[in-house]
């Protein structure tokens, strides 16, 4: 199965000019997710993880699953007043303006292995910021995951100290 057909194009959304990747239609077809999961699965080579860490919302569909197959803990990063506990927060800067990602305080223990999970890689600001998070609680993020790479954006070049896998690219 190609699990590329259950991916939808939406012309101007959420703005005028962009082009945006519907997940929804994979995520409604058991057969489509199982696929999914495994292949990004297979992207982690099974290395060792602690924690696998994901970015809200569309990051945690595919990182729950990950973390069980992995054998490791779950840790969601969320967008400012989310989180019921201590946070660690990190600004960064949108394509116009800015936002803050952020993570429980207790969420990594020094040392662990993360592995970074979201749907899309496009500018790579979020998952750049979100690696900071990781990082300044003492975490190895090992791997970026992602389920679509937008190359043209050149998200890569703001992850490039990293190790970034993505199962479809555009
Ligand atoms: P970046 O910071 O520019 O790399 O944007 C990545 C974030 O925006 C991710 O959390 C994605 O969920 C979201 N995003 C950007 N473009 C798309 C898209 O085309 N479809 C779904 N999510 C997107």
């Amino acid at each position: 199965m190609n699990i590329e057909q259950y991916i939808r194009d939406i012309k101007d959304f959420p703005k005028q000019g962009v082009d945006f990747k519907d997940i929804t239609p994979l995520l409604a077809n058991p057969e489509a997710m199982r696929i999914c999961a495994q292949e990004l699965l297979n992207l982690t080579e099974m290395q060792p993880i602690d924690k696998v860490v994901a970015i809200e919302a569309r990051g945690f569909f595919f990182a729950s699953l990950l973390a069980e197959k992995l054998n490791a803990g779950f840790v969601p990063i969320r967008k400012p007043g989310k989180l019921p506990f201590d946070t660690l927060k990190q600004p960064y800067t949108l394509e116009y303006g800015m936002d803050t990602l952020e993570i429980h305080e207790d969420a990594i223990q020094k040392g662990d292995l993360v592995l970074l999970h979201d749907d899309v890689l496009a500018t790579g600001g979020t998952a750049q910021a979100a690696c900071r998070l990781v990082e300044q609680l003492g975490g190895k993020v090992v791997q970026c995951n992602f389920l679509i790479e937008l190359s043209f954006l050149k998200g890569t070049e703001k992850l490039k100290y990293y190790e970034v896998r993505s199962l479809l690219t555009y």
